[in-house]
């Protein structure tokens, strides 16, 4: 039967808390790295900026518009000044005047229809500047929404690694105190199991969460309190903290801190 000190014994439990505290920071650690995620952000603003490209491409397109429908004004109203120029040189005569006459109708109707074109066009772009000026802004936005996942992130994953090698340090400082042979013993049982120490609280194992019987019971507590036990059913290293007399639950930081200095 393994022998060890039952005050060290005990120290398991403290060893126990921090490995568990590792196991579950690290398991944090780890969801956090994988729940941030920018994805749906860049996909939506990838969205957004073929849109934006779809939209200048449109606004390019109509200033070319209105700049060819400026030319071909600039064109009809100098053909229109010819016309009545002509009309009024009294050089034309009146089939010739009546030719001018129609020419002009003609152009009069051309300015009109070019006139529309390029307020359409203008009005077109003008709607089309603004969907550009939303999409900007939404574009905006978006990237300082993921800016401050980033920065979020990145604080929530260096607050759970703080925590890893804070409660590391503790974890290392319990095990250099606690003989070898007990800390082996703890590391072999703990490469098969998440708990290697635990309480024997009542009739229960608190590891496996097992009663005992009256028979093993009796076992239990009839060994001598430096006796290293056993759970039959799990195979933690059991901590008889009630049947030492001790708290059910183990001593304040303090005492730990006055026992370890
Ligand atoms: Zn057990």
């Amino acid at each position: 039967m393994t022998r060890a000190d039952f005050f060290d014994q005990r120290r398991l439990l403290d060893l126990q808390r921090a490995d568990s505290s590792l196991h579950q920071l690290r398991y944090r650690l780890r969801q956090a790295a994988e729940r941030y995620e920018t994805d749906s952000l860049d996909r939506t603003a990838e969205e957004l900026r073929d849109g934006l490209g779809t939209f200048e491409a449109q606004i390019g397109d109509l200033g070319r518009d209105i700049d060819l429908a400026d030319r071909e004004l600039g064109g009809v109203a100098r053909r229109a000044d010819g016309c009545r120029d002509e009309m009024i040189s009294g050089q034309a005569d009146s089939h010739e005047m009546t030719r001018l006459q129609k020419e002009l109708e003609h152009l009069s109707r051309r300015e009109a229809d070019l006139e529309d074109r390029k307020r359409e066009a203008l009005e077109r772009r003008g709607k089309l500047e603004k969907a550009v000026d939303v999409v900007t802004a939404k574009l905006g936005e978006l990237d300082a929404e993921k800016e401050k996942r980033e920065a979020g992130h990145e604080s929530a994953v260096a607050g759970y690694e703080r925590e890893v090698a804070e409660t590391q340090t503790e974890r290392d400082r319990l095990a250099e105190v606690i003989p070898t042979a007990l800390v082996d013993l703890y590391e072999q049982i703990r490469a098969k199991q998440a708990v290697a120490a635990a309480e024997l609280r009542g009739r229960r194992c608190m590891a496996c969460r097992i009663e005992k019987t009256t028979a093993d019971m009796k076992e239990l507590l009839d060994a001598p309190l430096d006796a290293v036990v056993r759970c039959e059913e799990c195979g933690a290293i059991l901590l008889r903290i009630e049947a030492a007399g001790g708290p059910a639950k183990p001593g304040p930081e303090s005492e730990l801190d006055e026992f370890l200095n």
